[in-house]
């Protein structure tokens, strides 16, 4: 392995041209296997298998009914930032917010990246099933489109809210729905977000160039290390003013605006992400901590269900002595691990999978070097 890292420096060391430094990169695969629940050395093996898969994987990025947010949300990270991304850890051959190539040449290239097949589809935006002319890319109907791209495809990745569940859209006339509820036959990941955190879509890619499998999902289709074994409410720097009764009813009140925001319309305890642990804008804050009530953004019920997004999500009850006491969070479904193996169940749960995971890694960096056959 040591050897293996060793071959590894020159590409490394190329991308301190493109602005990112050899220790920002091992700093990022350190924090990424980290909230994957791995030990921090992993960082240095997820940093040889990037260098090693990620340049060579082809990536198309289709977007329908959607803001570009999530696009945005990618081109805003810092550790990497958006030129490593795209020109040292991927190979995007086709995403219309940053490609350089219009009209027939970037079609061509979208063509011949069909039929060379083994690449990663991301699709960005929801897709129309009431009639087709409500979303039109290249041409055709984007339903159309996002088939004729999965074919061949190796996985598909619903990027934002709106590709996994319909988001916003949903809420509209156009019959918007998620990737998942048109493509059945490939391994589909929902990144749900709106937008995203980029963090959560570049640990995917990862995890999944490093070990040639999707992470653990939950009942969602989204990353179990990522969302489903985190409640925002559970996790939130205000549960303390929750369990006191204490909630912000006036925003003009500087005195309470540390305050639990269930009143406000917070939807913290029906949410499942890592945003209290895994902070926005390389690690400077959250909704939560900027004072905004989590709008559950991840959720497949964002946004139809979840407005008005600032109404209460459940009404406190009235304690005997009369001072407002906080109801018991609803019960929401334990994170699915149902039909995952050993392996899936123990990397969403933590630390405990390492040595496991390692084998896996070690085999999958072995075999990609011709040393090990697969079976
Ligand atoms: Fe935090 Fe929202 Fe729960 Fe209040 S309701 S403790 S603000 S997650």
């Amino acid at each position: 392995m040591r050897e293996q890292l060793k071959q590894k420096e020159t590409g490394l060391i190329k991308m301190e041209f493109r602005g990112i430094s050899r220790r920002s990169f091992l700093k990022f695969c350190a924090a990424t296997a980290a909230l994957l629940g791995l030990e921090s050395s992993y960082g240095s093996i997820f940093a040889a298998a990037a260098e090693e898969a990620i340049k060579k994987k082809p990536v198309i990025w289709l977007q329908g009914q959607g803001c570009t947010g999530c696009s945005a949300s990618l081109l805003s990270s810092l550790n990497p930032g958006p030129a490593e991304i795209l020109l040292d850890m991927i190979s995007m051959r086709f995403n219309t917010t940053v490609m350089n190539g219009t009209g027939h040449v970037s079609v061509q290239v979208l063509e011949e990246t069909f039929k060379e097949g083994n690449y990663l589809l991301a699709i960005e935006g929801s897709i129309p099933t009431e009639d087709s002319r409500y979303c039109i890319v290249e041409g055709m109907g984007f339903k159309e489109l996002v088939l004729k791209a999965a074919k061949n495809a190796e996985a598909v990745v619903a990027v934002g809210t709106c590709a996994t569940y319909g988001g916003i859209p949903r809420a509209g006339l156009t019959g918007a729905v998620g990737v998942s509820e048109i493509i059945s036959d490939k391994p589909v990941v929902n990144i749900a977000g709106c937008p995203m955190n980029p963090s959560w879509l570049m640990g995917t890619l990862l995890y999944y160039l490093s070990f040639q499998e999707l992470p653990a999902l939950d009942k969602t289709g989204r990353p179990l290390a990522y969302y489903g074994n985190h409640n925002i409410h559970e996790t939130c720097p205000r549960v303390s003013y929750y369990e006191n009764g204490q909630f912000l009813v006036d925003w003009n009140d500087p005195a309470t605006s540390n305050w639990c925001l269930l009143l406000a319309g917070c939807k913290g305890p029906v949410t499942y992400a890592d945003c209290n642990r895994n902070w926005w804008n390389d690690g400077v804050s959250n909704c939560i901590r900027s004072g905004a009530p989590c709008a559950g953004c991840v959720q497949p019920q964002f946004y139809k269900d979840f407005s008005p997004l600032y109404a209460p999500l459940f009404t406190p009850v009235t304690g005997d002595k009369g001072g407002e006491k906080p109801a018991p969070a609803p019960a929401e479904p334990a994170a699915q691990t149902g039909g995952l193996d050993a392996k899936s169940v123990l990397l969403g749960v933590g630390i405990a999978a390492a040595p496991l995971v390692a084998n896996k890694v070690a085999n999958s960096l072995k075999n990609k070097k011709g040393e090990v056959k697969r079976g």
